[in-house]
């Protein structure tokens, strides 16, 4: 596949994906496409040898694998489907001053400024009776901006680009309308495919930013997006088990709530890959060897080295756009990699001449974390974190390289048995 073809769909993907389970549903049509079977947790699974398979939970987490003839370890690969945004609370409603806002609360580690002055959408999911009482569930979008957070003028506030700090209670409400009164019930209930839907019973919804994923720069080196991380990585890690030959072992997992530290059930600490992996397997024994023989690459972001605030870095550890993917080391085993599984790693990049590069946090900063620990603990498998170097990682619209990640899908399909 061609880079710049790549990078046209990663676009699309990146687009679709407004919520963890828009960005499920458009990976289970792609793996649909290239032969992979819908398999449900609730079923007894007889799976066919030579068969491919993806099975999903919250439809928000989804796994997806070969299933080849010759037994062995798997080579995996993480992502995680979230990214920090603004949720609807509840009972959303707010009436003020001739105005009506909806309240929503922080998910996830969010930069708040950038959400000011954005054309934002709603989408997710909705549950609600239908005519004959019975309890449906069904995915909705908006897609056209509806709602703002506008920013208070500089007029009102002269302090404001010394001193704006952002009260997440009081001050991101997106205004919605400015009709005197709503029935918030009625429009949620007319965005659904259902006729004559009754009763809302509960929502799950998110604002997003409805300015497209596009290629920018002078010489179009950038890709800006909302979602970058880790809708990059769920982009990449897709197309490199779509190609993968039934008899090739390998697996992918892409999994909500990373960005709130993975404990829930469709969480990377909660108990989904592990299931997937004892069901597949068969016996304990089976498993165990399985998890042994495996390794996982797990893939997020990376902070590249910005110009304005390179000391934000350690200088021999300062990643840049566009030079490679980024291998993520710390003494403190925030993230996974031993030297073991980066030598993996960066014996197939030698094999395909991507570039690799590496990064460890300043040592009197603290340092993220990802899927990459909470799943080698709770495995066991040799994991490895990597990940493609961003700036404005957490912002509404994020910067990546338009040169990474078709390399780090190479590297990837090199690493496939
Ligand atoms: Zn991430």
């Amino acid at each position: 596949m061609q880079r710049e073809l790549f990078n046209q769909e990663l676009l699309k993907f990146l687009d679709r994906g407004v919520t963890p389970f828009h960005a499920t549903i458009a990976m289970k049509k792609v793996l649909t496409t290239a032969g992979f079977n819908e398999i449900y947790e609730r079923d007894a699974w007889k799976l066919t040898r030579g068969e491919k398979y993806f099975v999903t939970r919250n439809d928000s987490s989804i796994i997806a694998f070969t299933y080849p003839k010759k037994h062995g370890g798997y080579m995996m690969m993480g992502a995680h489907t979230d990214s920090p945004t603004l949720k609807l609370k509840p009972n959303p409603v707010i009436e003020k001053n001739g105005c009506i806002q909806w309240g929503v609360a922080p998910y996830g580690g969010l930069l708040m400024n950038p959400w000011f002055d954005r054309d934002l959408s709603l989408a997710g999911r909705v549950s609600f009776t239908n005519v004959a009482g019975e309890l449906c569930e069904e995915y909705i979008d908006f897609k056209t901006p509806i709602a703002t957070i506008a920013s208070l003028a500089i007029h009102l506030d002269k302090e404001a680009n010394k001193n704006r700090t952002i009260n997440a209670q009081t001050d991101l409400a997106p205004i919605v309308t400015c009709h005197s009164s709503m029935d918030f019930e009625a429009l949620l209930l007319s965005r659904v495919d259902e006729k004559n839907p009754q009763r809302l019973l509960s929502h799950e919804l998110s604002f997003y930013d409805t300015q497209k994923a596009a290629v920018i720069g002078l010489e179009g080196e950038f890709i800006a997006s909302a979602r970058l991380d880790n809708l990059l990585s769920c982009y990449v890690v897709t197309n490199v088990l779509c190609r993968a030959d039934a008899e090739d072992a390998c697996l992918m997992v892409c999994s909500d709530h990373e960005e709130v530290g993975s404990g829930s059930t469709s969480g990377a600490a909660g108990s989904f890959l592990e299931s997937v992996l004892k069901r597949l397997s068969g016996d304990f024994e089976s498993y165990s060897r399985l998890v042994t023989d495996s390794l996982l690459v797990s893939c997020d972001n990376a902070h590249a080295v910005h110009p304005n605030f390179s000391d934000k870095h350690d200088a021999n550890h300062a990643p840049r756009i566009n030079d490679g993917v980024v291998v993520k080391v710390n003494a403190n085993q925030r993230y996974a990699s031993s030297s073991r599984g980066i030598s993996r790693f960066v014996h197939a990049a030698m094999r395909v001449n991507e570039p690799i590069q590496e990064f460890v946090t300043r040592s009197d900063l603290g340092c993220g974390s990802t899927i990459g620990p909470i799943t080698a603990t709770r495995l066991g498998v040799e994991t490895l974190d990597i990940g493609l170097p961003t700036f404005a990682m957490h912002s509404i619209r994020e910067l990546a390289g338009t040169k990474d990640a078709f390399s780090l899908y190479n590297i990837l399909q090199e690493l496939r048995p």
